[in-house]
């Protein structure tokens, strides 16, 4: 793997409207505003903290993965994405080395991102996402 480092960490919560308010006005960090991806059934709220950003994921569907992950374990630390160069090169290597994966080809993830995540029997529980930005970034 090439890991370039960490692009954002996941938080599930039941409302972006309620959760917000601590990220932006206590802790200060930079809103950048909020996105629906109608693929993962989410709106994201994102956030950035030096090169890194946090990601509040609410539900819009009973069937979201967010959804249900709240139900399971309530509201809370989602998952950590890794920022990588390509996310499909890095799921054919790591398919190669017999990662079990939940996505076998990348898809579309919010700010026009390439995304996959690794499953999480193979990484101790923790929900481990690769994400890959557009090649034209860096717009802030
Ligand atoms: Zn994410």
């Amino acid at each position: 793997m090439s890991v370039k480092g960490i692009d954002h960490i996941g938080i599930a919560v039941k409302s972006l409207e309620e959760s917000i308010p601590f990220y932006r006005d206590i802790l200060g960090l930079k809103y950048l505003g909020i996105e629906e991806v109608p693929s993962q059934k989410v709106r994201v709220a994102m956030f950035g903290v030096g090169e890194a950003r946090i990601e509040l994921l609410e539900p819009t569907s009973e069937e979201s993965p967010i959804a249900k992950a709240i139900e399971k374990r309530g509201e809370g630390l989602h998952h950590i994405a890794y920022s990588v160069e390509s996310a499909s090169a890095e799921v054919d290597s790591l398919t190669r080395k017999g990662v079990r994966m939940i996505d076998t080809t990348p898809r579309e993830g919010a700010g026009g991102t390439r995304i996959a995540f690794v499953h999480p029997a193979a990484s101790g529980k923790v929900l481990t996402e690769l994400c890959e930005h557009p090649k034209v970034e860096k717009e802030n």
